[in-house]
C-alpha cells in the first residue's frame, strides 16, 4: 500500500497548517492555542509521481502540567506504529524547547526514519540560525514556512526521496 508519512512534533508548533499546505486543502483545524483534543487526520498527498498517506497528529489534551508530557508520548507512539517516514515539526521562532526532546525521544524509541522541519521561517534573508535544533540529534533541519509556504516543494523532494 501507500506509504504512510506521519507528522510528529509538540502543539502549536504548525504541524496542521504544513499537513494543509503539503494536501493543498483546509482538512485539518488550525488552533492558535495549543491544546485543543483533535483527531488524527488523514489524507491522500502526491509530489513528482509518488503517492503517500500524509497524517496530522493533534490531540494534546489539555491538562494540568506534567500531563501534556504524557498526551504527547502516548499519541505520537501510536502514530508511528504505522509510520514508514516522520516528518518532526520544530518551531524555529521559539527555538528549541523541552516538549522537543520528548518527542525527540519517542522518535528514537519508535526507530523509524525521521525528516527535521524547522517550520515558521517565514524569512530567509537573513538565513535562519537552525543550530541548536542540531542538539535532537536529527540531523539537519529543513527549513519552511508553512503559513507562507515558503520552501515546502524542497521538504515535498525530500519526503519523496526517502519513501
Ligand atoms: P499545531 O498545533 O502544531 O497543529 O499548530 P497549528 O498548525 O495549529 O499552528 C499553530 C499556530 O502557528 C497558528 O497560529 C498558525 O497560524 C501558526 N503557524 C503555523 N505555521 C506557521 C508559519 O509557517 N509561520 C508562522 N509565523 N506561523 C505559523
Ligand atoms: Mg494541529
Amino acid at each position: 500500500e501507500k506509504p504512510v508519512v506521519v507528522i510528529v512534533g509538540r502543539p502549536n508548533v504548525g504541524k496542521s497548517t504544513l499537513f494543509n499546505r503539503l494536501v493543498g486543502e483546509r482538512a485539518a483545524i488550525v488552533e492558535a492555542e495549543p491544546g485543543v483534543t483533535r483527531d488524527r487526520i488523514y489524507r491522500e498527498a502526491e509530489w513528482s509521481g509518488r503517492e503517500f498517506l500524509l497524517v496530522d497528529t493533534g490531540g494534546v489534551v489539555a491538562a494540568p502540567e506534567g500531563a501534556i508530557e504524557a498526551g504527547i508520548r502516548r499519541q505520537v507512539a501510536q502514530a508511528l506504529e504505522k509510520a514508514d517516514l516522520a516528518l518532526f515539526v520544530v518551531d524555529a521562532g521559539t527555538g528549541l524547547m523541552p516538549e522537543d526532546r520528548v518527542v525527540a525521544d519517542l522518535l528514537r524509541r519508535a526507530g523509524k526514519p525521521v525528516l527535521l522541519v524547522a517550520n515558521k521561517v517565514d524569512r530567509f534573508d537573513p538565513p535562519p540560525a537552525l543550530g541548536e535544533f542540531y542538539a535532537l540529534g536529527m540531523g539537519e533541519p529543513l527549513p519552511v514556512s508553512a503559513a507562507q509556504g515558503l520552501n515546502t516543494g524542497d521538504l515535498l523532494d525530500a519526503i519523496v526521496a526517502r519513501l
